[in-house]
């Protein structure tokens, strides 16, 4: 069982639009609503690929109750936190040629209790899980350092954690001493906590940065590069991971697909080329839906076989 834990949720909204006009109306008939927020989407994959899963972390208010109902249409176990506060939209306009424009509202003030309540839920639903995967930002109200007290509880009942988080709470999450079993940050995301100059030559930047002391103690981290496929540093060993070119309809979602795949992958005890190989599958064929978080499971076999791991 994997559980994933969401802690800021979304009603994701989408529109695909021709042109996307700036002060002006835009009329669009190709929309969704979906449960969203990294989690969910990680959740979702993981429920497609018949893996067993619960989805976790904080709801309220009417986009809440919206959320739990698509969950349960969609036949997805979780169990939530119930907060005063309303969970959020994010807003996704997807125009010209690929590019996208997004609004993602901040979410609801939390209390401590709510925080402290979901916490000992948390502790609770660890005992039947295998994996957890921690994605995105953590709402406003919670303290920084919840992350490091949901990685040591799993630590302590031996449950490795996914976490794909960026900015200050991923800087947090590794300073401290609870370390997550991996991370999966873009390569913007990397860059954008290491104190390095990039030089300009990709394969000796990353290992440099991935051989900081920032990065010490984690045992799997996963760089994804987009259509450029992951490096990866597994112990002291890095490895590049390369991927077909494929017709890309919507990449948003694509690093939580991947998140998707390490854990399910891990949680089903595969070996290391196994793992990232699942990843990246699920990566490349969330990109190739329109509905972020959402794979072609039949396509999987074709484009498994076409990922390719080498040791550097
Ligand atoms: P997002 O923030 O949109 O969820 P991300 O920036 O975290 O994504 P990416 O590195 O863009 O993650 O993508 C994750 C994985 O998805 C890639 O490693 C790759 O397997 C697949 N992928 C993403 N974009 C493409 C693309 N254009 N072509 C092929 N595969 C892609």
């Amino acid at each position: 069982m994997i559980l994933t834990v969401t802690m800021n949720p979304s009603v994701d909204i989408s529109y695909q639009l021709a042109e996307f006009c700036i002060d002006d109306i835009n009329r669009c008939e190709q929309y969704s609503k979906t449960a969203g927020g990294k989690g969910l989407n990680v959740t979702r994959v993981v429920h497609q690929m018949r893996h067993p899963v619960l989805a976790t972390g904080l709801l309220g208010g009417e986009l809440g109750a919206y959320i739990e109902r698509q969950l349960q249409q969609e036949k997805i176990a979780h169990r939530f936190s119930p907060i005063a506060g309303d969970t959020r939209n994010c807003i996704a306009v997807l125009h010209d040629d690929g590019k996208q424009t997004e609004i993602l509202e901040s979410g609801p003030v939390v209390s401590s209790v709510e925080a402290a309540d979901f916490e000992q839920l948390y502790d609770r639903l660890l005992a039947n899980v295998d994996v957890v995967t921690i994605s995105g930002s953590l709402p406003k109200g919670v303290d920084d350092a919840l992350y490091t007290r949901l990685i040591q509880q799993a630590n302590t009942l031996g449950k490795k954690v996914v976490l794909d988080v960026s900015g200050a709470a991923l800087t947090q999450t590794l300073q401290s001493d609870s370390k997550p079993y991996a991370i999966k940050p873009n390569r913007d995301e990397l860059l954008a906590i290491a104190a390095y100059q990039p030089t300009g030559d990709d394969v000796s930047d990353l290992q440099a940065i991935l051989n900081s002391e920032l990065f010490a103690g984690i045992p799997l981290i996963v760089v994804s590069l987009g259509a450029d496929g992951a490096f990866v540093k597994h112990g002291e060993m890095f490895y590049k991971v390369t991927i077909p070119r494929i017709k890309v309809v919507n990449p948003v979602g694509s690093g939580d697909a991947t998140v998707a795949g390490l854990a399910l992958a891990l949680a089903d005890g595969r070996d290391l080329a196994d793992v990232l190989k699942i990843a990246m599958t699920l990566g490349m064929l969330n990109t190739m839906e329109q509905k972020t978080g959402h794979v072609d499971v039949t396509k999987f076999a074709e484009y498994v076989a076409q990922v390719q791991v080498a040791a550097l």
